[in-house]
């Protein structure tokens, strides 16, 4: 071997800032923000305040390798900070408030932090959990001075602590394996497992989003980021638009259809994504008020899979194409990106849209895909076998945060808990999560797959299904459906609907209305689901 001779500068979050801020200063920032006026701003004002932050930061005591915790919704507050602690050599625990009290209090406590930035509309929350916050040394409000009002814990205002502060930092150069995000699994089984993003991880995942077969961000983009800053870091997003010179559009907690459409027209949004819910409630309410979005081009959406139905409204009433993705905290996220391909382009516009529709996204560089059969030998690539899907690569996670196992195995693969089938295109399709599969009479149904088909009922708004035990077929499909405010679907309407779509032994034995509950990422709590309707064909 003989070294090249380049320079070997390191992957930093805060030479995204610096060059953002260099190269595409006066593109604009624009956030909603809990009960403020609309603030705005550009990348410049961001370098500026994020290094005013780093240096309140540093006041308090902070130093490179400490954690400090956000709680707090999509605001250039929480943006700030991300590239305030993170630029200082701190990490970032971006705790996720949908959790439940424990298990927030966990994710604090493991993280070991000793700050914790909150909106205000946690301040109730925090007062709760303060107790037993064993690390947190200070706490400091995301509000003016004005606005900070005592939240049961003894809060310092982060305007005012940021106020007299320097607006240049000298940001340190470190290794860029160091950590920057530590963002948690949320813990559907077991405790939630830290997933500890490095500098180089959260750099190369940011630049490789950018790419034209991926996001395809250009200056004149205006994103705006549905998916939460807290989790997963909102897919990069943060750091792919100024890698790309994108507007920023930051929504704060206001992820309704009315608030959201506002946003989209007034800021000319181009580029949005989230989870399937936003976009549920965000077509209703097109669908409602008859509005059309205007400049709206691309909508990426993931987390879970997106209905057919959802992608073909988007594209065939707005004009709005859908890129699904997947991916999970321990990816950074993003995995696959299902985006189109002269292949797929040369067999006319129909079957394209079909099998971009149905397909959670296509190999990407960066990340590896492996679909391995039971005895361990990799699936064929033919688009029907499927089995455990396992990733490797430079944004995979190596071991959890704390644990003295690595997560991957020697050869680095890291198994997702997923099921899944790979064809000869690359494109993915996920037909489960391992531990949601239905396997009836020894044969297995896809509860994606039927979820997906029964999506497309009118009426339906989101269509849960789960296992539930069956004393001949060990298991068979129960379909929980939660309609539309003022739709009138009955169980037959549903079952005429999936007979032409389906083979017959697919049929759920039973489909039953109810609200569907939500984990706390925005998938079907199907754990709670199982638990709730156990005995429903065995009485
Ligand atoms: P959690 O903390 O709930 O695990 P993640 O976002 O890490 O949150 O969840 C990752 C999982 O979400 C994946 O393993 C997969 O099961 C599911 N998922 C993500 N995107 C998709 C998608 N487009 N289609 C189907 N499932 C998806």
């Amino acid at each position: 071997m003989i070294l090249g001779l380049m320079q070997t500068s390191p992957l930093l979050v805060s030479g995204i800032l610096r060059y953002a801020a260099s190269a595409h200063g006066g593109r604009e920032i624009v956030s909603r923000l809990i009960d403020e006026p609309i603030w705005r701003y550009n990348y410049e004002g961001l370098a500026r305040r994020a290094a005013q932050a780093a240096h309140a930061l540093a006041r308090l005591g902070v130093k490179p390798g400490d954690r400090v915790t956000s709680l707090a919704w999509n605001t250039h507050r929480h943006l700030e900070l991300f590239y305030a602690a993170p630029g200082l050599g701190a990490v970032l625990h971006t705790a996720n408030p949908r959790l439940s009290d424990e298990q927030i209090v966990f994710t604090i406590n493991h993280a070991a932090s000793r700050v914790l930035l909150f909106d205000r509309n946690f301040a109730d929350l925090v007062a709760r959990l303060a107790p037993r916050l064993t690390s947190i040394e200070t706490f400091v409000m995301l509000s003016d001075a004005e606005r900070t009002h005592p939240a049961g814990v003894e809060a310092a205002s982060y305007e005012a602590l940021i106020a007299g502060e320097a607006g240049t930092f000298d940001w340190p150069t470190m290794d860029e394996n160091a950590g920057a995000f530590l963002c948690y699994t949320s813990g559907t089984t077991g405790d939630p497992k830290g997933v500890l993003y490095s500098h180089r991880a959260v750099v190369l995942h940011a630049m490789a989003g950018g790419l034209a077969s991926a996001f395809g961000l250009t200056a004149f983009d205006v994103v705006m980021p549905c998916s939460s800053l807290y989790h997963a870091t909102a897919w990069g997003l943060p750091f792919t638009a100024p890698i790309c010179g994108a507007k920023l559009v930051l929504p704060a907690d206001k992820m309704d259809g009315a608030s959201l459409h506002r946003l989209i027209q007034d800021e000319g949004v181009t580029f949005t994504g989230g989870v399937p819910t936003i976009w549920t409630m965000y077509l209703a309410y097109l669908e409602q008020t008859g509005e059309r979005p205007v400049a709206l081009k691309r909508v990426v959406i993931g987390g879970s899979a997106v209905p057919r139905a959802m992608a073909e409204t988007f594209k065939t009433r707005y004009g709005v194409d859908v890129l699904q993705i997947w991916g999970m905290t321990e990816t950074c996220p993003l995995g696959v990106i299902a985006t189109p391909t002269p292949a797929l382009a040369a067999l006319g516009e129909d079957a394209m849209n079909e099998a971009i529709w149905t397909r959670q996204g296509r190999l990407q560089f960066g990340i590896e895909l492996r679909v391995e059969a039971e005895d361990g030998s990799e699936a064929p690539r033919d688009g029907e076998t499927s089995g455990a899907l396992k990733v490797r690569g430079p944004w995979v996670v190596r071991r959890y945060y704390r644990k003295d196992e690595d997560a991957a195995d020697v050869d680095g693969w890291f198994d997702t808990g997923d099921i899944a089938t790979l064809d000869q295109n690359g494109f993915l399709r996920i037909t489960d999560r391992q531990k949601d599969v239905i396997k009836s009479g020894g044969e297995w149904i896809s509860s994606i797959d039927l979820e997906n088909i029964a999506a497309g009922c009118p009426g339906v708004k989101i269509a849960a299904v789960v296992g539930v035990p069956h004393p001949k077929w060990e298991e068979r499909p129960l379909l929980v459906i939660e309609t539309h405010e003022g739709a009138a679907v009955a169980k037959a309407d549903v079952l005429a609907f999936l007979e032409p779509r389906i083979v017959k032994w697919w049929t759920p034995d039973d489909v039953v209305f109810a609200p569907v509950p939500l984990t706390a990422t925005g998938k079907i709590d199907k754990k709670v689901l199982r638990e709730a309707w156990r005995s429903h064909l065995t009485g």
